[in-house]
């Protein structure tokens, strides 16, 4: 099986918090990517013809910038290049703001089965602190057009810890997004990262920060992190990986099959993929991808490689991402499939590990190996212990 994951850089404008590759264009540039990623989807296909889609997520950047009829064109020339299961998952992202009821109903009509809408919150002051686009009420106007439009499969994106939020605040907003009963919530916390103006804002020390504008304290950040696991489990969402909860069989597949390490293969600007444990990533080069692939050379191929970053997972990196990535799921790891996939016991690799872990409340281990509520809350410092 094979997920598919198309990258669409574009969006209205660059949130504060942002260091995607995304970034606004011309409606022209808009425009000139769409024939480059088709010539990519189609020039790929026969190095993937033994296998069969299974998940196809349309991520971004905004990728409902792109005008239906080119989302339509992209899967369409997918199901004629490529084989696909029964029943795949079709997943697009959306950002209140860039689509309307009419959209909706083209993207059903195309196939795509799951909508996945960006708000962070619902609180017309928290986003424009983020500097995003849209105001709650063109949130709900989404939310309510996606439903109208017959998609029975709708994840909401919300965010913690946002500068300036109360643990209350941020309660009321789990409760308000759990009142309209969406399949599926992801639930982050605001990172910092390098390169985005919160960094500069908040990055070193923000104590130039008006009050109302600060971080949330540690304690702050983990009462928000403890309510949103309340809040969720008691309205019956099942918290299947660290920060993705859904009602039982709506977890989104596409994700698994990241944490599971199954093959994907990623098309358009700095795309990523792994197939048979080969990693790689597309140029993010804009101008680079545009041109590689306007002519394609006489055997079809594209006038340049854009595949950077090509690496080869030794049988190490292949432990430890099975490892570290299966354990962000709830069900967490076998050691039967361990065994199977590397030919050599789990406890032969990792026992003392194992055993460490374990004595500190951190893991579980019987025939599959799961985090504790405690491990969760630490996880990063769990994951490093499996890496050589
Ligand atoms: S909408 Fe998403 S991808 Fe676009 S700038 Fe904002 S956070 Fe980044």
């Amino acid at each position: 099986m094979l997920s598919v994951y198309i990258h669409i850089p574009f969006c209205i404008r660059k949130c504060l918090y942002c260091d995607f590759l995304s970034f606004p264009a011309e409606e022209s540039t808009i425009e000139a990517y769409v024939e480059p990623l088709l010539e990519e989807i189609e020039t790929e296909s026969p190095k993937y013809a033994a296998y069969r889609v299974d998940t196809v997520f349309f991520g971004g950047g905004t990728p409902s910038v792109l005008k239906a009829g080119h989302i339509e064109h992209i899967l369409s020339k997918l199901r004629n290049c490529y084989k696909f299961t029964e029943d795949p998952e079709i997943t697009i992202e959306v950002n209140p703001g860039t689509a309307d009821r009419q959209k909706f109903e083209k993207y059903k009509n195309a196939g795509v089965n799951r909508i996945s809408i960006g708000t962070q919150s619902v609180h017309d002051k928290e986003l424009k602190v983020l500097g995003r686009i849209h105001n709650a009420s063109e949130f709900f106007e989404t939310y309510r057009m996606v439903r109208e439009a017959g998609f029975d499969n709708v994840n909401v994106d919300l965010m913690s810890a946002l500068p300036g939020q109360k643990a209350e605040e941020y309660g009321a907003t789990l409760r308000t997004v759990m009142d309209l009963k969406p399949e599926h919530i992801s639930a982050y916390s605001l990172i910092i990262e390098e390169g985005t103006p919160f960094f500069d804002m908040y990055g070193t020390d923000c104590s130039g920060t008006e009050q109302s504008l600060c971080l949330p304290t540690e304690e702050e950040e983990r009462l928000m992190y403890e309510e949103t696991g309340k809040v969720l489990s008691k309205e019956g969402y099942y918290r299947y990986e660290i920060s993705n909860y859904s009602l039982k069989g709506k977890e989104c597949r596409h994700n698994i099959a990241y944490w599971k390490r199954y093959n994907y293969v990623g098309f358009g600007l700095g795309a990523a993929s792994m197939v048979e444990n080969v990693r790689w990533r597309n140029t993010a080069e804009l101008q680079e991808y545009l041109n590689a692939f306007r002519e394609l050379k006489p055997n079809g191929k594209a006038l340049k490689n854009i595949k950077e970053e090509i690496q080869h997972l030794n049988l190490n990196e292949q432990m430890e991402e099975f490892m570290f990535l299966g354990l962000r799921l709830t069900e967490g790891v076998s050691r039967a499939e361990f065994l199977k996939m590397f030919c050599i016991d789990m406890e032969e690799v990792y026992g003392t590990v194992l055993k460490e872990l374990s004595e500190k409340g951190l893991i579980e281990c019987s025939e599959r190996i799961k985090l504790t509520q405690y491990g969760r809350d630490v996880s990063n410092y769990v994951m490093s212990h499996f890496l050589f």
